[in-house]
């Protein structure tokens, strides 16, 4: 089968989703295809939350990273009313217009649901949490946050889908194996041997394709580059301990740099009350977090990242494989994720299921296997993250305490960065890029603007020919 569009979004996440939305508002009558090899908001099941399996059973299309949505249907929705994280789209344009595209999103969301409550940074009390984390050399990003939380993000995202499905054709549960240039634009070619053919394109595969997308690349000639990778664990711990943090600026990202070795050590995705979670990419076991903004859904313990970030310099350019194999020596150990307690780690012995069965901090993620993350992490990663514990312990005593659960490993990867124009726009013309797939982009916030972006600059290009 073969069909012609005006233009083709690859990818259905937060980049596809609002390029969808921005071209047919500004372009009405547009033959606009979304393909994507997830399924559409209605149908993206789990097996584990749906309780069919305990266990990742590796499914062909992720359910929770794919489909209407994409990587943040299931997320907890922490929206960053930011440059300073979650994305590198100041590279490519100034960053008072990235904050307008930010807020853009956000009216869309709001328009179809989202709170309109917001947690500040700018706030006195913020001020002075900041001020308190600078005595321990610890270092808090500010930024205003937007919880969406995950129930009502999966509201959103479903009263959006209902809202573009009337505009845009969706072709959901199809993979696609090739891109093509074709005669005056691009081809998607599909498993089934479907071809889709358009003038312009805008590819935004997200995390789950960038590793295709990569291949992809190479072959169409288009320059990319990457040399990073953070590696860490995921801490849990009583709620109460961080309290006086996440109910002043619930999500705080707060950066150390150590004294051992000098790395730069993180907190990342915080979720107050939250759960632990197995994320599978490519078939490899990672953990991850989220939590309800329904308080009858929440759970006594918060959770969050320690990342140590990992910069490689020439000859290594492959920091995806080297993050895969951290994670998979986990995935050897424990079948899955595995977990340990801080006070075990730190005296040198193994967590096991009589010493967790002691703990006071109980496990959200039930289905983590007690082991030794020393045997997993290398040693420079996991000293950072002892380092920062004790660090974290003076802006919040009780980090540092024995029954401190640790998830590992905590793997981000980042996606091989493609080279673009200040329009997103690819070395070959009319093919533009969007989200985190194409490296530019690490959050909700910023992957929904590159995504309005780049449908702008195709909306240009159109209106101004
Ligand atoms: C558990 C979790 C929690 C998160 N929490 C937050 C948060 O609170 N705040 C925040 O800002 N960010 C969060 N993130 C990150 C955020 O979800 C991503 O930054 C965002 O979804 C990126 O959007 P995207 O459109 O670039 O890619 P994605 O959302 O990953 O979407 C890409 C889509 O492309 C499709 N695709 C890929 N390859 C192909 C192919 N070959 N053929 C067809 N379709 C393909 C995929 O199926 C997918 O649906 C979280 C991520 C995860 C996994």
């Amino acid at each position: 089968m073969r069909k012609t569009y005006d233009t083709m979004i690859l990818g259905c996440g937060e980049a596809g989703v609002f390029a969808g939305y921005e071209l047919i508002r500004r372009n009405p009558g547009m033959k606009v295809l979304i393909v994507d090899q997830g399924q559409d908001i209605y149908h993206r099941s789990c097996p584990i939350v749906a309780g069919k399996v305990r266990e990742c059973i590796d499914c062909k299309v992720c359910h929770t990273m794919c489909g209407f949505g994409g990587a943040g249907a299931f997320s907890d929705g922490k929206y960053n009313f930011t440059t300073a994280f979650g994305g590198w789209l100041t590279d490519f344009m100034p960053e008072q217009e990235v904050m307008e595209l930010i807020d853009y999103v956000d009216e869309i969301n709001t328009a179809h649901g989202a709170t309109r409550e917001v947690f500040s940074t700018e706030t006195p009390a913020a001020q002075a949490l900041r001020k308190k984390a600078l005595e321990f050399d610890l270092h808090l990003l500010q930024a205003r946050v937007k919880h969406l939380g995950t129930e009502n993000n999966l509201r959103i995202l479903t009263n959006l889908y209902e809202d573009l499905r009337r505009d845009i054709t969706f072709q959901f549960n199809t993979a696609v194996t090739a891109i093509r240039q074709a005669e005056g634009g691009y081809c998607l070619e599909t498993a089934d041997g479907d071809q889709y053919l358009a003038k312009f394109l805008i590819a935004a595969p997200g995390r789950s394709g960038a590793e295709w997308f990569a291949q992809q690349c190479r072959q169409l000639g288009l320059p990319m580059t990457n040399n990073q990778i953070d590696i860490g664990v995921r801490v849990e711990l009583p709620a109460l301990i961080f309290e006086h943090i996440t109910d002043v600026v619930y999500e705080s990202k707060l950066i150390y740099r150590t004294k051992q070795y000098g790395d730069q050590v993180r907190t990342f995705c915080m979720n107050p009350y939250g759960h632990v979670v197995a994320e599978n990419v490519e078939g490899i076991h990672t953990v991850n977090g989220h939590s309800y903004s329904d308080p009858k859904l929440r759970s006594e313990n918060t959770n969050f990242a320690l990342l140590v970030s990992n910069h490689f310099t020439e000859p290594f350019d492959e920091p995806y494989r080297y993050g895969k194999h951290i994670a998979s020596l986990s995935n050897m150990l424990a079948g899955g994720v595995l977990v340990q307690r801080f006070g075990d780690l730190v005296r040198g012995v193994r967590s096991n299921a009589h010493r967790m069965g002691k703990s006071t901090t109980h496990p959200t993620l039930t289905a983590a296997v007690p082991g030794d993350l020393s045997l997993a992490l290398p040693k420079r990663q996991l000293d950072d993250i002892i380092e920062m514990i004790y660090a974290l312990d003076k802006l919040a005593p009780g980090t540092a305490n024995y029954d401190t659960l640790l998830y590992g490993a905590e793997v981000k990867f980042y996606s091989a960065r493609l080279k673009l124009s200040t329009h997103l726009e690819t070395s070959l013309p009319n093919f533009f890029a969007a989200g985190d797939g194409a490296g530019i982009t690490r959050g909700l916030a910023q992957a929904g603007a590159s995504g309005v972006r780049a449908a702008r600059a195709i909306t240009q290009r159109i209106q101004g020919a």
